[in-house]
């Protein structure tokens, strides 16, 4: 069967990376989550004193890009690849709501956005693959086979990210979690660099009220209409 790349955009926590592993899981495909590069590189200005809550230093950290090796590793024991930053496993700092407060500021930098893109469509040259981000059926991979844009009510998104957090044993509330949520939202979609938009021939998934099932059988009759 013939390979295609499938492309996720959407608002935060709208379970983009859930669809996405069980998609790569059912064909086989690659699963590529570029979040995980831009918390990787906000992970990298927050350890090095480039970004806090006061100050963020833009044109350092476009300075020591090139210090930034980024690497997925493929974990067997989860079903997925986790992203390591200069070689040390960041998966689990990289979800931290530290990272996400400061993670669409360092998003909005050209030169970040840049240098990720163009490793992203190296990752996705072979076909085969599900990507999801913000800017992957507008950017990275225009000519997409599958675009899908997802969306979802902001308290839902909210009471998602915040259980998810709380799972991992995060103390964190439910406001700053949704607040958090729409604010990136926010700079997303009014950055002035591949800000999230829909693509023209995206299809968009609302999945409020769609339990994980429903969203991942309605999507594959999409896929396989394709393949
Ligand atoms: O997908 P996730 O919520 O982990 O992404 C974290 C942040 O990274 C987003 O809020 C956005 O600011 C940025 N991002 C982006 N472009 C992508 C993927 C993520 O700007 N392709």
């Amino acid at each position: 069967m013939r390979k295609i790349t499938i492309a996720i955009d959407g608002f935060s926590s709208t379970g983009k990376s859930t669809l996405a592993k069980q998609i790569a899981n059912q064909l086989g495909y690659a699963y590529v989550d570029t979040g995980a590069m831009y918390r990787a590189v906000t992970l990298f200005a927050m350890q090095n004193g480039l970004v806090d809550q006061f100050d963020f230093n833009k044109s350092e950290l476009v300075k020591r890009l090139p210090e930034i090796n980024l690497q997925f590793e493929f974990n067997p024991e989860l079903g997925f690849a986790e992203m390591y930053l200069n070689g040390t496993n960041v998966e689990k700092q990289i979800r931290s709501l530290e990272v996400s407060g400061f993670v669409s500021q360092v998003a909005e930098v050209s030169e970040v956005r840049a240098m990720l893109v163009k490793q992203q469509k190296q990752m996705g040259m072979a076909k085969g693959v599900v990507m999801d981000g913000r800017d992957i059926g507008t950017v990275v991979f225009p000519d997409a086979e599958v675009k899908l844009f997802m969306s979802a009510r902001a308290d839902v998104r909210a009471q998602r990210r915040f259980d998810e957090l709380t799972e991992k044993g995060q103390l964190v509330s439910y406001d700053r979690v949704l607040e958090n949520v729409l604010q990136r939202d926010h700079i997303d979609t009014t950055r002035e660099d591949s800000p999230l938009v829909k693509a023209a021939d995206a299809i968009e998934v609302d999945n409020s009220e769609l339990t994980r099932e429903q969203q991942f059988d309605q999507v594959m009759e999409i896929i396989k209409n394709k393949l």
